[in-house]
């Protein structure tokens, strides 16, 4: 099992299925563009957890997504997709770097979710970029983009319902999307407290990757509770 890309947070492996790949979760977090670095023991185990149980209710809920199977503590098996390299994000109330380029107050909530796109380049810093760039980059095209936008929306909903329902409230989330071998458009990636900010539904309280990128200290704890409550609500 050859390892073929390893990310800040993940690596990619080979299996005897050429269309299916190992998908390894780390313990490293890095934030501001890997300018700040940092392990967390049970990262790559809280986050692997996470994301599987988001993409079995996201199944369930009729959004495909790259998953296969579950392996173990820190493994999934994931179906090869080529990754588009546009990253989505969607946002339901003000912060991080929207409160940076607008000055809003965070946590000021929209009257309709905002989605962004932003060129996936850990060199360039991600910019942030719009369907007309992504089409003269020849990175996805109007047809794609329009896709992308709709799915991202029908993904807030249910995540966010689903968040709620746990004592949660989703304020945003990156996600990536992959073409399979037949051209279909799928879920790829992951969905953790590292990719969304989730706050506690009535205190306010912040269990993401914002408590280490604002050194707010019990990162993990916070992983560890949003699992709980995930597992809970799964029943
Ligand atoms: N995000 C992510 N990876 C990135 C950029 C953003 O997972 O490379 C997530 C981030 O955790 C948040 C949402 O996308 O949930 C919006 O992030 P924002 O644009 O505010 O960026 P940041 O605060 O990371 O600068």
């Amino acid at each position: 099992m050859e390892p073929i890309y390893e990310g800040k947070a993940k690596k990619l492996f080979t299996t005897d299925d050429p269309e299916v790949l190992r998908m390894e979760y780390k313990d490293d977090a890095t934030a501001f563009n890997a300018q700040k670095k940092a392990k967390f023991e049970n990262k790559g185990r809280l986050n692997k957890a996470i994301t599987l149980l988001m993409y079995q209710m996201m199944e369930e809920k009729g959004v495909p997504t790259h998953l296969v199977s579950d392996v173990d503590e820190v493994n999934l098996l994931v179906k090869k997709v080529d990754i588009l390299m546009v990253e989505v994000i969607v946002r339901n109330s003000a912060a991080g770097s929207f409160c940076k380029r607008t000055a809003m107050e965070e946590g000021t909530e929209f009257k309709i979710p905002i989605v962004e796109f932003s060129y996936k380049s850990d060199e360039l810093g991600d910019p942030l970029i719009n369907e007309d760039y992504a089409r003269e980059m020849n990175i996805a095209s109007p047809e794609d983009c329009a896709f992308l936008k709709k799915q991202a929306l029908v993904i807030n909903d249910v995540m966010s319902a689903f968040f709620l329902q746990c004592g949660l409230k989703l304020v945003d989330f990156k996600i990536e999307f992959g073409k399979d071998c037949n051209g279909k458009i799928v879920l790829a990636d992951e969905v953790s407290p590292d990719t969304c900010r989730l706050w506690d539904a009535t205190t306010g309280k912040k269990m993401d990757k914002d408590r280490f990128r604002e050194d707010l200290g019990g990162v993990m704890e916070g992983y560890e509770e949003v699992l709980a409550r995930l597992e809970k609500a799964r029943g």
